[in-house]
């Protein structure tokens, strides 16, 4: 089959811009070559694979997962079935995170719940710091170092095991977390893409999803060092209830940041004493 003909059936099938993806990952050529290529006769197994893509595509499964690549804070990221695809979201976590790391001189960081990396590598490299970083999933934390090695040149100290269990001992001084939130109901409404997501990384648990966040905040305290912060990233219904058990577990100077689309979308305090 011709490169011509290949592409057009794609831009049917697909549309035009995930035709030309489609096509580069399929056979190695970008959209320069695509064109001076156009008559070119494909090899099967290009052919083959591009119709592959496509059919994927078309049964819902995330372009992120096409291309096994998303891009988050300006930095690329591996992403495969086994991590959440980094939201834009979630970028302001990070500003948080950066943020407050200026009231410290040499802040020891943590990206709790990390799945791909992309908060604790974002962080590392805006400040050119370590970031610690810890997964309950085994596949998403070999990815996760993966990232953080690819864009910061250095290896993280990554630990497996559920919340604080690998950290018994350490201390922070800032911890980072977008843990899983959605109430079943929300990810019932979730649309065909974000189920094809691992749920272990989307339901918090819990009528009000808040679970795995109420168990991170009050045992946030035995990593914190004094001053520490905490910064969480949930959905703007359950800023309120956040703030509630932040304040109930103690802490202090509590605010909210608000995401990209002006939803109030992360919440951070500092432990007291
Ligand atoms: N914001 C994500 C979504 O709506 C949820 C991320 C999470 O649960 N940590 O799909």
């Amino acid at each position: 089959m011709r490169l011509r003909a290949l592409k057009r059936d794609l831009i049917q099938s697909n549309g035009d811009l995930e035709a030309r993806i489609i096509i580069r990952i399929a056979t190695g050529m970008d959209e320069i070559a695509q064109i001076i290529n156009a008559e070119k006769e494909l090899p099967e197994e290009a052919v083959e694979k591009a119709m592959q893509l496509s059919k994927e595509r078309l049964a819902g499964t995330p372009m992120a997962y096409i291309m096994g690549e998303k891009e988050f804070y300006g930095l690329p990221f591996k992403v495969s079935r086994d991590v959440l695809i980094p939201r834009p979201d979630t970028e302001s976590l990070v500003d948080v995170a950066v943020r407050l790391a200026s009231s410290f001189a040499k802040p020891r960081i943590l990206d709790l719940c990390t799945g791909s990396g992309a908060v604790g590598t974002a962080i590392a490299c805006t400040l050119s710091l370590p970031v610690a970083l810890s997964d309950i999933s085994p596949a998403a934390l070999a990815i996760a170092s993966e990232n953080y090695e690819r864009n910061t040149g250095k290896k993280p100290d990554a630990r497996l095991g559920s919340l604080f269990e690998p950290w018994k001992g350490a201390v922070f001084d800032i911890i980072a977390t977008n843990p899983p939130y959605l109430t079943d109901a929300w990810y019932g409404e979730t649309d065909k893409d974000v189920k094809q997501e691992p749920s272990l990384a989307l339901i918090g648990g819990g009528d009000d999803g808040l679970d795995i966040i109420r168990q991170i905040i009050h045992q946030a305290s035995g990593y914190l060092a004094k001053d520490g912060a905490l910064a969480i990233e949930c959905d703007f219904r359950q800023i309120e209830s956040c703030g509630r058990i932040f304040r109930n577990e103690g802490f202090s100077s509590i605010a909210v940041e608000k995401d990209a689309a002006g939803k109030e979308r992360v919440i951070y305090g500092r432990r007291l004493s």
